[in-house]
C-alpha cells in the first residue's frame, strides 16, 4: 500500500480521498478549510499541517483544487510545492484548469524529475462518492500506467487524451457541452411547465425520446423530479455555478487561441454569468433552471 498526500478536500476531493482510504492506502490530507481536514481525519486519514508537510515521504500526490490560479500558486508559488516533492514521486493533478497551466506545471515537475499527469474527472459528486469517475489523462503513457492502480480506486473509465494538457482540453470540450445541455434541458422543462405540463411527466417522456441526455437521465434540474440530486436539495453540493462558469471561460479562451467557433458555448457562458451575478454562484449549476422560471431568476 502507498502513502498518498491528498490536497483539496471539497465536494469532489473528499469522496475521492475516502475511496483511496477504503482501498487501504495511507493518506495524509490537507485543505485550507480545517473542517474538511477534520472530516477525513475522522475517517482514518492523517491531518497534514500544511501542503508542504503533507507531501513529505509521499509516494503519490493528488490535488483537487478549484481553478488554474490555485494550482499554479500551490505548485509554483511561494513556497512551491514542487520543491518539497521528492524526485520520481507520482503526481496526479485532477482539477479542471487551463491546458496552458497544466503544461506549465507539468514542465516544471518534469524538470525536477517528478512524474506528473493532468487527470481531470467527469462524473460529478455522485461519481466521486461511488468511485465511478471518468479520468481524462494528459501526460506520458508510462506515467498513466503508474497512476492507473490509484485512478481505478476512484474511477471506472480511464482515457489517455494525449500529451500534457490534453486531458484538460478534452475535459473543457466535455464541460462546454454539459453547460449547454443543462441550460437547454432547463429551457425545455420550463417551457413545458409554462404550458401546463408536469415537469416529472415531461422528464420521463424526454428520457425515452430523442432529447434525452445526462441531465434528464441522472441530474434533472427540476426540484423533486429525481431523488438525491442537487435540485432536490436546494441546489446544495454538486458542481457550483462558478465552477461551470470557469470551465466555459476556459472553453472560450481555447476557442480564441485557435480561432474555433463556439457560439453555443459563448451563449451558455453568458447565461451562467448572468445567473452567477444574480447571487447564485455557489449553487449547483443545475440551478440555471431558475433563470427560466418566472419570478426565480
Ligand atoms: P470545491 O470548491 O468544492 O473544493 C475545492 C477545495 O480546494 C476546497 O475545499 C478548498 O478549500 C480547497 N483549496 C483551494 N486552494 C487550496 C490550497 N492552496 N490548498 C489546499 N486546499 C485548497 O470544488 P470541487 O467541486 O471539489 O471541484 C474541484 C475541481 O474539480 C474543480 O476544478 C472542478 O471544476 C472540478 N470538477 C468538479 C466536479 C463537481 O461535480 N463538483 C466535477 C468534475 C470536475
Amino acid at each position: 500500500m502507498s502513502r498518498i498526500a491528498f490536497i483539496g478536500l471539497g465536494n469532489m476531493g473528499a469522496p475521492m480521498a475516502r475511496n483511496l482510504l477504503k482501498a487501504g492506502h495511507e493518506l495524509v490530507v490537507f485543505d485550507l478549510v480545517p473542517a474538511a481536514v477534520q472530516a477525513l481525519a475522522e475517517a482514518g486519514a492523517r491531518a497534514g499541517a500544511s501542503a508542504t508537510e503533507s507531501v513529505r515521504g509521499a509516494d503519490v500526490v493528488v490535488t483537487m483544487l478549484p481553478a488554474s490560479r490555485h494550482v499554479e500558486s500551490l505548485y509554483l508559488g511561494e513556497p512551491a510545492l514542487l520543491d518539497h516533492i521528492a524526485e520520481n514521486t507520482l503526481v496526479l493533478e485532477c482539477s479542471t484548469i487551463a491546458p496552458d497551466s497544466a503544461r506549465k506545471v507539468a514542465h516544471a515537475a518534469s524538470e525536477r524529475g517528478i512524474r506528473m499527469v493532468d487527470a481531470p474527472v467527469s462524473g460529478g459528486t455522485a461519481g466521486a462518492v461511488a468511485g465511478t469517475l471518468t479520468f481524462i489523462v494528459g501526460g506520458e503513457a508510462e506515467h498513466l500506467e503508474a497512476a492507473r492502480p490509484y485512478l481505478e480506486k476512484m474511477g471506472k473509465n480511464i482515457f489517455h487524451a494525449g500529451a500534457a494538457g490534453a486531458g484538460q482540453v478534452a475535459k473543457i470540450c466535455n464541460n462546454m457541452l454539459l453547460g449547454i445541455l443543462m441550460a437547454g434541458t432547463s429551457e425545455a422543462l420550463a417551457l413545458g411547465a409554462a404550458n401546463g405540463l408536469d415537469p416529472k411527466v415531461l422528464s420521463d417522456i424526454i428520457a425515452k425520446s430523442s432529447g434525452r441526455n445526462w441531465a434528464t437521465e441522472l441530474y434533472n434540474p427540476w426540484p423533486g423530479v429525481m431523488d438525491d440530486v442537487p435540485a432536490s436539495k436546494g441546489y446544495a453540493g454538486g458542481f457550483g455555478v462558478d465552477l461551470m462558469l470557469k470551465d466555459l471561460g476556459l472553453a472560450a479562451e481555447a476557442a480564441l487561441t485557435t480561432k474555433a467557433s463556439t457560439p453555443l458555448g459563448e451563449l451558455a457562458r453568458n447565461l451562467y454569468s448572468l445567473h452567477s451575478a444574480g447571487g447564485h454562484g455557489g449553487l449547483d449549476f443545475s440551478s440555471i433552471l431558475k433563470l427560466y422560471r418566472k419570478g426565480e431568476g
